[in-house]
């Protein structure tokens, strides 16, 4: 069961980047829209600009081979946290 949903994407996670408390990002990055967690999820606004960016130029996965075959981004982006949208 997914624990966390990335900030900017929506992809979820079966752990969570921002740790226990939310707030200890282990700076790792999304493997679907290469958000640095910590730097570019780190606000709301951020989040936003980054997402904007990230689907402006085509919204591909920033590790390809990781992209299911049935991938949906609509899907996904609905996933992304309330807050942050
Ligand atoms: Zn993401």
């Amino acid at each position: 069961m997914a624990l966390w949903y990335c900030r900017v994407c929506g992809l979820d996670y079966d752990y969570s980047p921002w740790g226990p408390n939310d707030d200890e990002p282990d700076y790792s990055i999304c493997e679907c829209c290469g958000a640095q967690f910590g730097i570019d999820d780190y606000t709301v606004s951020g989040a936003q600009a980054y997402r904007r960016q990230w689907l402006s130029t085509g919204s591909s996965w920033f590790y390809p081979k990781l992209q299911p075959a049935d991938w949906q981004l609509e899907e996904q982006l609905a996933y992304v946290p309330e807050k942050y949208r």
